[in-house]
């Protein structure tokens, strides 16, 4: 075929296919426009995922009659004047390819109201052409109505999720936008039923409440003073909310991530936000996130991706260290644990930097900080122990109610702690063995072994090579000499065989700790339970254990009131 120009239908209908990907593209940029236009109300409906049918009614400012056509045409805007204008973006849209790139490949029509103006405009478009226009009333606002999507384009149709997927998408972006701006009055009705609805209150948690329910909104922690507002005294601000530990979700579905109130994907932030909560959720379990970051607009390029959905920083790890730093401080303020930004960090620093890596946690002085005691929520109080159950938990009672506690998780917690302490105070106490003991180890245990021998000297054991694959242990930890160590060295190879995010010291803690515990299914004297509670009580973290999996579970009075029918 020789070489043409192409038709400018087919231009604009490739065009089209970089913006409206799927129905859910058309919601998001129908939304931002009204969010631009800025509306109070925004009522989203959509019928067969989207395909069928998207309506989008605001009640923003508009457009005059004048201008409803120039509309749809490509690169055609009312927000951006000049190349100027792009380094400072204050609005959603600016790209003017929204509404030309829908009508390139759906049925449109739309009414809309200026500010002023007497009598409203409908609009009609068929392949991106008016086939219709006519004087209509409508009050201030505009209604956009998108039929048969991709009709004519088999070829994207086909690549469409169920009509159930699309119907989620959809959800999503419609959720996210009521998470970003709580001071509008969000609808969304999907197939004729309500899917959302939010206030418009103006406060974040209302809309946390609409999107994720009552439950998992009580749950979660304040960032930088919680709602959009109050931002900008530092910069970049970061304001919102987060998941205490302990609800942890099994996805990254939800993180959210707001930049200037621009629902983005960034992996940069959902690494801040992880990072935060390292040590402190389960593994494999992952946050729920609802981050907004302000930044000066010159300081973000929204401009590198057809559908905004990404964006860059001018300066990546400025904002990565706003946001860990402001996530961390919220969980830090929930539990008393003044310094664990400082261990967090020391963990994950690669293993060159030996002296920074193998500093770990000082969790004994941190434990006596009075600031440690002042911050109660995470403090354990006060237990009573009252006996044993199944040989594996303690029950105790508190001022507020019964505990149950995980034996071997607590006593994890509170070795892992010790070991950590003893270790940074070059403290280990050591037991020395009557007769070395050869330990013979695999191909692969061998490598990890030669590299790190020395290193374990720092936890009490004293191992020297023996010829290829054999060497000769002389010491152990004190904690684990009547313990099953020759298994518990063993395991912790294998395990660092795989690509592991923890760092080296913090996996040998952790394996020490849980070699030395006391195991689920041993009977323990009152004395031996009364030790571990007061242990427990004095740990920096005593709700989770090394791996995140929580110690206590606790019965308020009020729930056993209610459970007894009193209240
Ligand atoms: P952009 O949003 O990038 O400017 P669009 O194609 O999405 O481009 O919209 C083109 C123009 O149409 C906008 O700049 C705006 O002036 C106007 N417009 C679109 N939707 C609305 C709306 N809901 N309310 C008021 N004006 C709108
Ligand atoms: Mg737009």
């Amino acid at each position: 075929m020789p070489i043409r120009v192409l038709d400018p239908q087919v231009v604009s209908r490739i065009a089209a296919g970089e913006v409206v990907e799927r129905p859910a593209s058309v919601v998001k940029e129908l939304v931002e426009n009204s969010l631009d236009a800025g509306s109070r109300q925004i009522s989203v409906e959509a019928r067969g995922g989207g395909v069928n049918l998207i309506r989008v009614i605001d009640d923003g400012s508009g457009i005059p009659s004048g201008e409803v056509e120039l509309a749809f045409n490509r690169y055609a805007t009312s927000k951006i004047d000049s190349i100027g204008d792009l380094e400072s973006i204050s609005t959603l849209g600016f790209r003017g390819e929204a509404l030309p790139s829908i009508a390139a490949v759906a049925e449109v029509d739309i009414v809309t109201c200026a500010l002023g103006e007497e009598v409203g405009t409908y609009l009609s478009l068929a392949d991106g052409i008016t086939t219709k226009r006519q004087n209509q009333a409508r009050p201030q606002g505009t209604t956009v109505t998108v039929r048969n999507l991709f009709r004519k384009i088999p070829a994207r149709l086909k690549f469409l999720k169920s009509q159930a997927t699309e119907s989620s998408h959809i959800a999503d972006i419609v959720s996210m936008y009521a998470l970003a701006y709580p001071e509008v009055r969000f609808t969304l009705v999907m197939d004729g039923r309500v899917a959302l609805r939010t206030a418009g209150s103006g406060r974040l948690i209302d809309s946390v409440v609409a999107v994720y329910g009552l439950e998992l909104a009580q749950s979660l922690l304040e960032v930088g003073g919680g709602g959009w507002e109050g931002r900008a005294a530092s910069s970049p601000g970061v304001t919102g909310m987060v998941s205490s530990p302990s609800v942890g979700r099994s996805s990254r579905g939800y993180l959210s991530f707001f930049i200037n109130r621009r629902w983005v994907n960034s992996r940069l932030l959902a690494r801040a936000v992880e990072e935060a909560y390292h040590g402190l959720l389960m593994e494999g379990k992952h946050p729920v996130a609802i981050i907004n970051v302000s930044l000066p607009p010159g300081e973000v390029d929204v401009n590198i991706h057809p559908t905004k959905a990404e964006v860059k920083f001018r300066n990546e790890h400025v904002v990565f260290a706003a946001v860990q730093k402001a996530v961390r401080q919220a969980l830090v303020e929930l539990m008393p644990v003044p310094k664990i930004e400082e261990a967090a960090t020391a963990y994950v620093l690669p293993s060159e930097s030996r002296q920074a890596s193998w500093t770990l946690a000082r969790s004994d002085r941190l434990t006596t900080s009075p600031e440690a005691r002042e911050t109660p929520s995470m403090c354990l109080p006060a237990l009573r122990v009252l006996g044993q159950l199944l040989s594996s938990y303690i029950v105790a009672e508190g001022p507020d109610g019964l505990y149950l506690i995980d034996q071997h998780a607590a006593h994890e917690r509170i070795l892992f702690e010790q070991i950590c302490a003893q270790r940074s105070r070059q403290a280990v106490e050591i037991q020395g063995l009557l007769q070395p003991v050869t330990l013979e180890v695999d191909p692969k245990q061998g490598e990890i072994l030669r590299a790190h021998y020395k290193n374990l000297g720092e936890f009490g054991f004293s191992i020297e090579p023996f010829g290829e694959r054999t060497y000769l242990v002389r010491a152990v930890p004190l904690l684990l000499y009547s313990k099953d160590w020759v298994g518990m060295l063993k395991e912790l190879l294998d395990s660092l065989t795989g690509a592991d995010k923890t760092s080296w010291a913090e996996s040998v803690a952790m394996s020490l700790a849980c070699h030395g515990a006391v195991r689920a299914g041993q009977a323990l004297t009152d004395a031996e339970m009364r030790e571990l509670a007061r242990k427990l009580e004095i740990t920096a973290l005593p709700h989770t254990c090394p791996h995140g999996r929580p110690i206590t579970i606790r019965l308020s009075s009020g729930q056993l009131e209610r459970e007894f029918g009193r209240s």
